[in-house]
Formats: structure tokens, C-alpha cells, sequence
């Protein structure tokens, strides 16, 4: 079936491919000459011949920010220095009223659906290739993890599918920009808005991503982020979760603080909410690292799009699609294989890219979430649910299935761009790749 959305994102790409296919074959041009067909694997010559360049992630700037918060009296969050810092660098860059920081992304999305007023129940719909930790905060609250399917070359909610998704139990969409590309926000936000669902925002992956220009979280009615230790951004664990709404954003504090409203104190003690605060040392480190962000995500982006334009017409590739007004960060550049156009396998091809001297992860999660084994056991509560036990809901997890959700985690790899990476890196990762897939063409 041909959807309008398709439609044009099919013909964004294949413009995209088409003016890059000269490019590429330039590329093959070059490298004609030298042996460049054998394998490394064979005994050919490395594609890739220095290891990969990694950042120094912290250093003056953050040693300095902790030295301030150490001449403080008091490490608790509120009112002191270095969150309000945290609170400033991360509303000039979002915009965003309210910005309460928390100890993770996970805690960041427990609090986003709890603000968000979800019942035991009611039902969210999500993507299941993501972090285990966009669904558990919806469990917790004693409701339903509704999967909906993914584009197959961004692998981010495919609008088209949360909307048959919906049913009359629906009350909010948790929309993941995966590896810090945007979703279709304008389609999912429409869908929220005809239905009157909240749109959550998981920008765990997305430090620096831009929606048509914008910062994300911009589109949606809360923001949630992680600062665990693999993010952009990160001061080993935290999180930060944010929105402009005034009836949502002070319940960010009061699902976060142990349910005190410090916006309007007669509200406080009304809902249970656990104590997701992160300390002044943690916010120091953070409001140091937004001095880095700028830097972090363009240099990543420049690169992951450098990428794609050089693995442009590889036959039996498919790059990561990014829609051209939008900025992807790049947490990781996922690249699929399409197995009737090659002659060997996922483990095969990352073996070889090895060989070449770069490094390739097969897959990303194991299984898509709703394949774990507590949906599978409907077993998150000492091997029982509650929500389904009180008849709250019907859902049986060992009969979703998500096709392109599936044919994603089986054919993907993972390549970690990172900020100081160089052109002719990867440049030379690229090669690799073309090499690796002319010699295994179908
Ligand atoms: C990392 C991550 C989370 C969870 O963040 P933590 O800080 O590890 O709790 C949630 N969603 C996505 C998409 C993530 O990548």
C-alpha cells in the first residue's frame, strides 16, 4: 500500500541517491587502480588504516564547574547554583519553561507519563527498538506499552502505523528519535492533537538533533533526556526532562520530587511520585558539558552525512535516511544490508569491514522490547501484571508483531561515529564498505 508520507520520503531519497552516484563512483575510480578489489580478509590492503579517533570527553571546563560547586555549602538541587546554571544553558539552547533534572532518562520518562496523568491501563504508544528504559516508567504507572512499527530506513515511529494503533484506551505517543534522528513530528503531532494524546518526546539519543531547524522537543508536550554515560551529553547518569506547557511542566517537579509542587504547595502530597533528583555535582558536570554541545552534535552530524553521501549506490547497502531539513546527531550510523543482493551474511560482512580495520556492530538490541521475556511472561511484577489481572487491559505480547520493526534488528549494523572523527576517516570506513559489498554482489 502506497502512503502520501511514503511517498515522498522515497522520492527525497532517490533524489538524494542520484545526485550522489557520481560522487561515489569517483570514489571507485581512485581506488581502481591499487589492488582495491581484494579483500583485507584475503590478504588484500586495509581500507582503514589508523584506529578510530576518540574524543577526550571532559576536562577543564567541567574540573572547574565541580570546584564551584565544592565551595558550596549545600549539594541539593533546588535553588542552588549550579542547577539553576544547568537550568540556563539548557533553556537557552531548548527554550523551555520549566526544566526539572533528574537522576536518568528512564526516571526523565516515568515522570513525563506521570505528569502526562496516564492511568493504570491506559494505553502508550512506542517503538520497540529503543532503551528498555522509554517503557518503564508507563509500566510502573500500571499501563499498557502499545508497539507500533518503524520506517525502515530511520527506524523511528512510522506515523502511518501509531495511528491504526490507536484505540479509545490511547492516551499518549512516546516517539524516540532513534540514534538522534528526528521523527516525523509533524505527523505524530497531528495524530496526538485529532485524538487528543500526549506527545512525549524520548531525546535520550538526540543531544543537538534539529526537527526542521528547530531543537527537538519543540513539537511535542514534554522532552524527555538521558545524560547516562554513552550520551552526547553526560555526567555518567541523569537526565532532564522539560516542556512549555504550564499544566504539564510544574508536575515535571512533582513526579520528580517525591509529588511536591513547589509551583503551588497546596497540590503537594496528592499523587505518589519517587524521588528522581540528581545532586549539584552532577548538575555542575552537566552545565559544563552544554558549553560542548554545539560542537559535539554539528561535528557528528557533518560526518554521519558525509557517510551517507560516500556510501551512496553501494548496492546491497541501505544508509541512514535523514529528511534534509532535519539534523541528526548520529548517536550511532545505522546501515542495513539488503540479503538478496549479497552473497554473505550480517556476521560475514561485519568480519570483513573488521579485517579492513574498521569496526561494525551487527544489530542493536537483541530482541524488539515486546520479545523480552517479562512482556513475553506478562511478568513485570514478581511474574504477575497487575493491570492485567484486574481486567484493565487485553494485551497479549506474544502476538505482537512489527514486521519492519523485525526485518530492522536482522539486517542492521552499527557504525559509532564520534566528534573527532575526520573527514578522511571516514572517508576511508566508506571505502571499506564499498569494497566489502562489490566483493560479496549478488
Ligand atoms: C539511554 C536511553 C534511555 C534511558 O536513559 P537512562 O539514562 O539510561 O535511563 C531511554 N531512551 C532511549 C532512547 C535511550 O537511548
Amino acid at each position: 500500500m502506497m502512503r502520501p508520507d511514503n511517498q515522498v520520503s522515497r522520492r527525497e531519497f532517490i533524489a538524494s541517491t542520484s545526485v550522489l552516484l557520481a560522487a561515489s563512483q569517483l570514489g571507485v575510480a581512485q581506488t581502481a587502480g591499487n589492488d582495491a578489489d581484494k579483500l583485507a580478509l584475503d590478504g588484500g590492503e586495509k581500507a582503514v588504516t589508523r584506529p578510530a579517533p576518540k574524543p577526550k570527553r571532559w576536562g577543564e571546563p567541567e574540573l572547574q564547574q565541580l570546584g564551584a560547586a565544592v565551595q558550596q555549602n549545600s549539594l541539593y538541587y533546588w535553588g542552588n547554583a549550579q542547577t539553576k546554571l544547568l537550568m540556563d544553558r539548557f533553556r537557552a539552547v531548548y527554550g523551555h519553561k520549566f526544566v526539572q533534572p533528574c537522576s536518568s532518562g528512564t526516571a526523565s520518562l516515568h515522570i513525563a507519563v506521570a505528569a502526562a496523568g496516564i492511568a493504570p491501563g491506559d494505553e502508550v504508544i512506542t517503538s520497540a527498538i529503543t532503551d528498555i528504559g522509554t517503557v518503564i516508567g508507563t509500566l510502573f504507572q500500571q499501563a499498557v506499552p502499545v508497539f507500533a512499527d518503524l520506517e525502515p530506513q530511520t527506524g523511528c515511529l512510522d506515523p502511518a502505523d501509531v495511528e491504526r494503533k490507536i484505540t479509545p484506551k490511547t492516551r499518549a505517543i512516546i516517539a524516540v528519535h532513534l540514534a538522534g534522528n528526528p521523527c516525523r513530528l509533524a505527523e505524530l503531532k497531528e495524530i496526538a492533537d485529532k485524538h487528543k494524546l500526549i506527545l512525549i518526546e524520548d531525546c535520550a539519543q538526540a543531544w543537538g538533533a534539529l526537527y526542521r531547524g528547530k531543537p527537538i522537543s519543540s513539537v511535542g508536550d514534554i522532552g524527555c533526556f538521558s545524560l547516562q554515560d554513552t550520551k552526547h551529553i553526560s555526567c555518567g547518569d541523569g537526565g532532564v526532562v522539560t516542556s512549555s506547557d504550564e499544566k504539564l511542566g510544574p508536575l515535571l517537579t512533582k513526579f520528580g520530587d517525591k509529588g511536591s509542587n513547589r509551583f503551588n504547595p497546596k497540590d503537594s502530597a496528592t499523587r505518589l511520585a519517587p524521588n528522581y533528583r540528581m545532586s549539584e555535582l552532577q548538575a555542575a558536570f552537566v552545565a559544563a558539558q552544554l558549553t560542548r554541545l554545539e560542537g559535539i552534535a554539528s561535528q557528528r552530524a557533518k560526518l554521519g552525512n558525509l557517510f551517507t553521501e560516500e556510501l551512496a549506490g553501494i548496492p546491497g547497502i541501505l544508509t541512514h535516511q535523514v529528511r534534509p531539513d532535519d539534523r541528526c546527531v548520529y548517536w550511532f550510523y545505522m546501515l542495513r544490508l539488503v540479503p538478496a543482493k549479497l552473497r554473505c551474511d550480517r556476521a560475514t560482512f561485519v568480519k570483513a569491514i573488521a579485517a579492513e580495520g574498521a569496526t561494525f556492530t551487527a544489530g542493536y538490541i537483541a530482541l524488539p522490547l515486546y520479545g523480552l521475556p517479562m512482556f513475553q511472561n506478562h511478568g513485570f511484577f514478581a511474574g504477575r501484571w497487575p493491570t492485567k489481572e484486574c481486567g484493565l487491559t487485553k494485551m497479549d505480547y506474544t502476538k505482537v508483531k512489527c514486521p519492519e520493526t523485525e526485518a530492522i534488528l536482522q539486517t542492521c549494523m552499527r557504525f559509532q561515529v564520534n566528534e573527532a572523527m575526520d573527514e578522511d576517516y571516514i572517508r576511508a570506513v566508506a571505502r571499506a564498505v564499498r569494497t566489502v559489498a562489490k566483493h560479496y554482489a549478488a
